[in-house]
């Protein structure tokens, strides 16, 4: 059992950049990773679509450590490319996950096309203590740019148009501009909403 003064949440990740923003969302909880957990597996990501690799990461913390505990899985959605990368968005140009590859590719992929409409969408799955089960989702509308555009962010940010954005990609946008519309902070939002509300 881990110790804390507050109620402890459990994100089943090993990216500290994530954790610390989903920890500035709520001051309720004490939000502890996989490393604080003393998890040093890397957990399978086997399923056929975002919502089944969250499941499989939630269940897999909550099963280690009787906890409530979160998890997340993000996918591109690319219109053009019938929904591809989709649920192989990390590996979409090879198991290395490289995002300079991933980008590479997907622009090859788009090369000469005009139709460049995609979306971003987030899937968390929550596992109480007791062990219920509840799924949070957020959508990001956009477009892929021609080419990239902006130094900030991370992965396809260089080359994501938030729709209503004046054609600005993530990674010309600030941490907060993109949080507001992003995928990600919207699932976030759903989730800490209905923590606030239940607990
Ligand atoms: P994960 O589910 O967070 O591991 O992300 C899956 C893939 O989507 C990885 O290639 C990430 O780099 C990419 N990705 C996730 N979120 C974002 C984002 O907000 N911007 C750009 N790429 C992202």
């Amino acid at each position: 059992m881990i110790e804390s003064p507050r109620p402890t949440l459990l994100f089943a990740t090993h990216n500290r950049n994530k954790a610390a923003e989903i920890a500035r969302m709520t001051d309720r909880y004490d939000l502890l990773t996989l490393d604080d957990a003393g998890v040093t597996a890397d957990i399978p990501e086997t399923a056929t679509d975002l919502a089944g690799n969250a499941l499989i990461k939630a269940r897999f913390l909550h099963s280690l450590t009787g906890q409530a505990c979160f998890a997340d899985d993000t996918g591109l959605e690319v219109d053009a490319l019938g929904g591809e990368p989709g649920v192989r968005t990390a590996r979409y140009a090879g198991p290395e996950c490289d995002p300079d590859r991933n980008i590479d590719k997907l622009l090859a992929a788009l090369e000469g096309e005009t139709f460049r409409r995609a979306r971003f969408r987030t899937a968390i799955a929550f596992i109480d203590e007791d062990g219920s089960e509840t799924m949070f989702e957020g959508v990001c509308e956009g477009a892929i740019a021609n080419g990239r555009k902006g130094d900030g962010g991370f992965g396809y940010d260089p080359i994501f148009q938030p729709e209503g954005h004046h054609g600005l990609t993530f990674a010309q946008m600030t941490m907060e501009e993109k949080n507001k519309v992003s995928h990600r902070g919207k699932a976030l939002r759903a989730l800490v909403r209905f923590l606030n509300e239940k607990r």
